[in-house]
């Protein structure tokens, strides 16, 4: 079996975005200010020279130029209010350490160079360990996730300040999964101007990595919910190891924000 983190999950997921008419844009590599906005001169200098070893994060042909465009992915999100869906994904990379098939933290790189106060939600079905690392303390953002517990990386067990963390057990199910998710932003706060998904679709009750046994229909939910926030909205795209599901999830989750946001506001409290 190959590596699961591999090119067909994010073709498969374009091609059906694609024939749905959603439109795309290309990025540009991220900028060296970019990435010294959440890493270390030393984690660049190891990631464009192949000089680090991991498992989980192979030293593949040109890996530094393919882990600053997905950087530079999420930095064009953020600008355009969109869903960046390049690979490597990011959420397991810190300041100056890589992981779990992740090179440059995208989505931290994205909220640095937004410089707004914003809502991280990172419903990839691991915990973000690399999100945390980089904003732990950092009075302008709150980072929630919500993932498998006793799972890879081994943290987020509980939360740590502006970090809230929810484990929940394997294959728990849309309901339990929804009502945390609403507890969590409650607990999170309203003062912000912005909020970042990270998007990971490995909660698929299918999936071999992370299963909360979420359906596709359960994603529609989860958008309906972070929607129903009416903050400026932007995402980047994590984990989800089923390359078939990646795109009917993304298509329910879009549709799920944008309903949620164009939703009657709720009551007032
Ligand atoms: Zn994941």
């Amino acid at each position: 079996m190959g590596h699961p983190e591999g090119p067909a999950r994010v073709r498969m997921l374009q091609h059906h975005l694609a024939r749905l008419g959603y439109p795309f844009v290309e990025p540009r590599p991220a900028t060296d200010a970019d990435l010294l906005s959440v890493h270390t001169p030393d984690h660049i200098r190891r990631v464009e020279g192949g000089d680090f070893h991991d498992p989980d994060c192979p030293r593949y042909p040109n890996i530094g130029f393919y882990a600053r465009l997905a950087a530079g992915g999420a930095v064009l999100a953020a600008q355009r209010h969109g869903f960046s869906i390049l690979r490597p994904p990011g959420h397991h990379a810190g300041p100056s350490f890589l992981g779990g098939f992740c090179y440059y933290n995208n989505l931290a790189i994205a909220v640095r160079r937004s410089g707004k106060r914003t809502l991280i939600v990172d419903i990839d079905g691991h915990h973000g360990n690399g999100t945390e690392a980089v904003f732990h303390g950092d009075q302008a953002v709150t980072y929630v996730s919500l993932h498998r517990i006793y799972n890879y990386p081994g943290t987020g067990h509980e939360s740590r300040g502006n970090c809230l963390n929810y484990p929940l057990p394997a294959r728990c199910g849309r309901a339990l999964y929804v009502e945390t998710l609403e507890q969590a932003l409650a607990a999170a706060g309203s003062t912000y101007d912005e909020l970042a998904i990270s998007v990971g679709f490995d909660t698929y009750r299918e999936d071999p990595l992370a299963s909360l046994g979420l359906d596709v229909d359960a994603f529609y939910d989860i958008g309906y919910v972070l929607g129903e926030l009416k903050l400026s909205t932007f995402a980047v795209l994590e984990g989800g190891y089923i390359p078939e599901i990646m795109g009917p999830a993304a298509d329910a989750l879009l549709h799920g924000l944008s309903e949620g946001a164009s939703g009657p506001d709720g009551p007032a409290a």
